[in-house]
Parts: C-alpha cells; structure tokens; sequence
C-alpha cells in the first residue's frame, strides 16, 4: 500500500534532521526503560534499538542530571532523534531543549500558568524543537474527567484539543499529538475524532498493551484500524517487555499493511487442514529462523508456504516464491511458474537459495 495515497494531510514537523509528518515516512519509536542517570546503560539499549530499526527515541528526564545525561547522549552522536520526556516540571522541558533534545513529551496543561507555558513554547521556539502532547486515558485531567465521568473518546479527545490549544496560545505550531488508552476501541476513537478536528502529525500507540502476543495482539489492532484508515505519522508500540522488541512489533504491523519503505519478508502460508501431506508447521517455523540467520528478513519479498493443490498454486502465483505441498514433496513455484519438485528434506534450503539469489540480484 502506498500510504501517502490515503493518509490524511497533516503538517510536516521537524524533529532534528528528522520529519514526523508531511509525506515522510512513518516513524517507529520506542523508550528507554534503563536509569536515566546511568549514561552507558542508556547509551546501550539506544543503540540496541538503533540496530533494531528504531527511527526516533524517547529518555525520561525526571531531573537536571538526567538532562545532562541527556546532553552526553546528543554529544555522542547516536544516530537518530532523541525525545525527552517530562512530566509536570517545566523547567526541564526548558532545560532539555537547551541540552539538545530534539522533541519534547510533555502536556501544557499540567505544568501551571500560563508563564510557564510560555517559557516551554519560548524555549522550544529558540532551539527549533517541536512538542508533543501526550493525552493518556490514566491521566485526564480533573475538569474533564468530571465533564464526562470517563476516559471515553471524546474526553481523551477533548483533552488533547484543550492542551494544544495552551500552545497555540502563545504561537506555538510545530505539534506532534498522541492519545492512548489502553482500551482499543477507546483509542482508535478517540484518534478518529482527534484526526477530523486538526492537522497536527499523529503518534499512534495502545498504551499499557502488555506482554507477549496479547500486547501485539491489542496494538495491531488499535494502530492497524488507523493506519488502514489514513491516520498516524509516527508510532510507538508499547510493551512490557525489553523494548528493542517493540520494534519488531511495529515492524510487523507496517509489514502486514505493506506500508511503501517499511515491508520485509512478507510470508503467507495456509492453516494446515486434513489435505495437508508434508509438516507445513515445523516447516514454517524453521523457514522463519532461517530467514532471520541469513539476514533475509528485510528482503521486500512475498513468500507463500502452501499446504497442497487446493488454495497453494493461487497464493504461489501471487507471490514471488513459493511452495506447495505434496505428499513428502513440494512443488517449488516462481514468479507464478512451476520450478522444480523438490522433496520435503530440502524445501528450506531451497526457499533460502533462491531468496539470496534475489537479495544479491
Ligand atoms: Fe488445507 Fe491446502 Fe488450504 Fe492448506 S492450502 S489449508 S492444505 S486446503
């Protein structure tokens, strides 16, 4: 899918060298969950989540020495956008945005007076970094959690309009909005409403999604129903779990909605049923492995693992390689052409030739 042909117009904002936004492609990010004063420590998971495909990375700064260790963290040249993130105590939003934090995660309604807003949006403005606001459905704010008595769209929504408001108060544009919730539902209404109501690039995220396949399982579907609907610009899934994984995640959510520029190994292979002859489901898996030993899991190639005649040469067609199964054997199709016969022994070693011959070619 091309996204830009459905994605809704939003402004392109500068986050460094780095655009959330616009045309630009879709970002991932991900957070560092190591100490914020511990500089090699953090130093080491950025770069872990660099290697992994992370585009944009956000560091808590709770006090003034974790913005210096901020500061190191720019000195050190780590490749990509780093967010500082702020909760409540602007004047470290200020200081993060002398120290060099490219973006700035913080909510403008919870910070006091209007002179302090000012003073964030003054100190954004002259260090040419943007804001993000932050609306979480486990912490809306009191007046309009009494409006509506609950978390529910509209009041994350509501919230969201109201903090981007305070900056725009003071002249202050260069917007990036999120709003989670860990109900999916909840968010991906909220963000429809959020979408129809301004043209601020949108971070997409389940907040709180939890751990292994439930987490990916929550945030494919809260983020999947509102890329497929044209809305977000950036995204972060969240996990409970070490958070290079969170890239991987958002990796395969991009993947799966063949996203221009973010698609790998696209693999389709049937269920398995009582027509199925070869171990289609050990084969699976180890051709899942042996993509990602031989470095193949960026190749933007659609792969189809059939189980026999029924469905497998359609699907094989469609792909640019494929199997189909037999008895103990499989046909080896290319390009929607039969190649070979190959018996079931030596399907992977098959599959992962003819995937480097394309990767080198
Ligand atoms: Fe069964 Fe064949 Fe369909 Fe696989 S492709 S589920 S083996 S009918």
């Amino acid at each position: 899918m091309n996204y830009n042909e459905i994605r809704r117009k939003t402004r392109a904002v500068s986050v460094g060298d780095f655009i959330i936004g616009g045309t630009a492609p879709l970002s991932v990010q991900s957070m560092t969950n190591t100490d914020p004063h511990d500089y090699e420590a953090t130093l080491a998971q950025i770069k872990a989540l660099k290697a992994a495909g992370c585009d944009v990375v956000r560091v808590t700064v709770p006090d003034e020495e974790a913005a210096d260790v901020l500061y190191r963290l720019k000195c050190a040249d780590i490749g990509m956008p780093i967010v500082a993130d702020i909760h409540f105590d602007y004047r470290l939003a200020v200081l993060s945005a002398e120290r060099g934090a490219d973006k700035i995660r913080i909510n403008p309604g919870n910070i006091g007076d209007d002179g302090r807003v000012k003073a964030v949006t003054d100190a954004c403005r002259a260090h040419g970094v943007p804001i993000r606001i932050g609306v979480n459905s486990g912490s809306l704010e009191k007046h309009i959690l009494h409006k509506y008595g609950a978390p529910t769209a509209e009041a994350l929504c509501e919230s969201a309009l109201y903090h981007m408001r305070l900056l725009e108060k003071f002249d202050f544009f260069d917007i990036v909005i999120s709003i989670k919730a860990s109900d999916v539902a909840t968010m991906i209404a909220a963000n429809r409403l959020l979408a129809a109501r301004c043209d601020y690039p949108i971070h997409l995220g389940v907040t709180e999604a939890g751990s292994g396949d439930r987490g990916r399982i929550k945030s494919a579907i809260g983020v999947g129903a509102l890329l497929a609907d044209g809305i977000g610009d950036t995204l972060r899934i969240s996990l409970t779990a070490y958070p290079v994984e969170e890239i991987a995640a958002a990796r395969d959510i991009l993947s799966a909605l063949h996203i221009a520029g973010q698609s790998g190994l696209d693999v389709v292979s049937c269920p398995t049923c009582g027509r199925t002859r070869i171990d289609l489901i050990d084969l699976s898996e180890r051709f899942r492995k042996a993509a990602k030993e031989n470095c193949l899991e960026d190749l933007p190639v659609k792969v189809a693992l059939m189980g026999c005649a029924v469905n497998g040469p359609g699907e094989a067609k469609e792909a640019d390689i494929g199997i189909c199964g037999g008895d103990g054997e499989a046909l080896l199709i290319a390009h929607g052409e039969i190649v070979e016969k190959i018996p079931e022994d030596r399907i992977i070693e098959r599959l992962i030739g003819e995937l480097k011959k394309l990767k080198e070619s």
